[in-house]
């Protein structure tokens, strides 16, 4: 374990973390201001890690949402008609506040959602900077982005975002919003709302004017009036499948425009050419990753049949190094589970494989006392009809298949009802160029798993939702 010298390093509480600023009470951030729900109801924002409130935060109910729409349109009419080039001035201050308050950032997201610091601090904030940096680049090059097309923004755009990034999925939604000149109502998820504040104080603090974005929190029913609020033209969501198919429901037969990006069961294939330790690590980050929350988790694994034996004994060896314990800790690896609803989730799928009778490994490391937390796990020869190869798991486990040839993990790998991501590890570049054209995924990365950038677009296909988020099809979603 790391010392205990430095709260940036380690913080067992709250208190102990001295870089954050944190209020005891957040309000609604509407046209500028901080403003009370109306219904004066408040929630609380806990740490998962050990239980503790950490701050409460205002349940937005269909008037707030109202009051915020409202706002949004208000500021539509200034923010859509100033020039490009200032749009892009106010983007590009708010990635450099962000940037300043980046080690704050880190470890309020870290607090409240349950990620390691390690990750929060070399990933998520870094990335989600890196979101606002690259679209303020974009403002004022629309016309070559889109030549000849005459493009406009689409008004104000509901944005709903899920708890497993929450900076980094704010980022995502705000950047290509503003820089086509949309203004934004967002609701973060209810167990991690604290940096979509503090980025609203930031929004505040560069001066952009007000209306152009308000962050409302509360739970589903908040979200659900904001897709249903006739003067949204755009619901960019980002969640799970289920509400996805919900908000269809909402907005079919209206003009509203939508990007949904939902869950995902991605297949991490491991051919017999591919350097075996780089696939291990491969595998390892694919699954484990901010506890396997992650909805292109390379959560179902192949691996050709002749390698399964070393491949899998070697990733049982890697997996006994996995450090689970305290996120602020440096030396983390796996982190708390979101909240204790998740946990459960997990822990009743984990029951299922089990029962069904797969061959079931959990690392054997001491986990905290307090909290929400799980070993990493896996389940070797599960057959393809099992529910633990087909439901997104949303957690720190993995389920391993085998194959014998190209076809047979092809036809394997599209077996799902989700098409989001997949990985292919071969020394062949033919197989990785076969492979990226025939598997049914959004995203296939090649000898690397989980990697994001600004400027590459990502999005689903068949449950995993539609539409492109990031790069230039991230700019198109908010223009007709
Ligand atoms: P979720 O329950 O769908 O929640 C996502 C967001 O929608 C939250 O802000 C939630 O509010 C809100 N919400 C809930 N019910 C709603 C309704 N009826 N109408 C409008 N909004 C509603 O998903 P989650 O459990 O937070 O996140 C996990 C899921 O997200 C996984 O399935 C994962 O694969 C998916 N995901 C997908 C991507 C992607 O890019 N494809 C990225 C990340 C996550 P509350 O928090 O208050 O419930
Ligand atoms: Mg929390």
């Amino acid at each position: 374990m790391s010392t205990k010298n430095n709260a940036w390093e380690y913080a067992d509480s709250i208190e102990s973390a001295s870089h954050i600023n944190l209020r005891k009470q957040y309000g609604l951030y509407i046209d500028g201001k901080w403003v009370k729900p109306s219904s004066n109801k408040y929630f609380s924002s806990s740490n998962p890690h050990d239980e503790k409130h950490i701050a409460d935060v205002s349940e937005a109910n269909e008037d707030d949402v109202d009051r915020a729409v409202q706002a949004a349109a208000k500021a539509y009419k200034l923010w859509s008609k100033i020039s490009a080039a200032e749009r892009g001035k106010y983007i590009f201050r708010i990635a450099r506040l962000m940037q300043e308050q980046a080690r704050e950032l880190a470890v309020i997201e870290s607090l409240d959602s349950g990620k390691p610091i390690r990750e929060a601090r070399d990933i998520d904030i870094p990335l989600a900077c890196n979101h606002f940096f690259y679209y303020a680049g974009w403002a004022d090059k629309l016309e070559y982005a889109f030549p000849n097309q005459q493009k406009k923004p689409l008004g104000v755009a509901g944005q709903i975002i899920p708890w497993n990034f929450p900076l980094l999925m704010a980022a995502w939604k705000i950047a290509p919003a503003l820089a086509t000149g949309n203004t934004v109502v967002l609701k973060p998820a209810e167990t991690t709302s604290l940096t979509a504040l503090k980025l609203a104080e930031i929004i505040e603090a560069s001066g952009i004017p007000s209306g152009v974005v308000n962050i409302v929190t509360g739970f589903g029913d908040t979200g659900a009036a904001l897709v249903a609020h006739p003067k949204v033209s755009k619901i960019a969501f980002t969640g799970s499948t289920a509400v996805g198919k919900l908000i269809q429901k909402t907005i079919a037969g209206s003009n509203k425009k939508a990007t949904l990006e939902l869950g995902g069961k991605s297949a991490n294939i491991i051919f017999d050419d591919a350097p075996i330790d780089q696939a291990v690590e491969g595998i390892i980050n694919g699954i484990f990753f901010n506890q396997g929350h992650v909805c292109c988790a390379g959560s179902r694994l192949f691996v050709q049949e002749n390698i399964a034996e070393k491949v899998i004994r070697k990733l049982k060896h890697r997996m006994q190094s996995l450090q689970v314990g305290n996120p602020l800790d440096k030396n983390t690896d796996i982190g708390a589970i979101n909240s204790k609803e998740q946990l459960k989730i997990i822990q009743r799928y984990i029951d299922i494989g089990i029962k069904e009778g797969s061959e079931f490994f959990q690392t054997d490391c001491a986990l905290p006392v307090q909290g929400y937390y799980c070993r990493p796990t896996l389940f070797v020869n599960v057959a393809q009809s099992s529910i633990l190869a087909q439901e997104e798991i949303f957690g720190p486990v993995l389920t391993i298949q085998t194959f014998r040839t190209v076809d047979e993990v092809i036809q394997k790998a599209n077996n799902s009802p989700y098409g989001l991501a997949a990985g292919v590890w071969t020394d062949k570049g033919s197989k990785i160029f076969n492979l990226t054209s025939k598997l049914k995924a959004g995203v296939v990365w090649a000898n690397t798993y989980n990697k994001f950038d600004p400027s590459s677009p990502f999005g689903g296909y068949k449950e995993s939702g539609f539409g492109r988020e990031g790069g230039l099809h991230g700019l198109g979603a908010y223009l007709k």
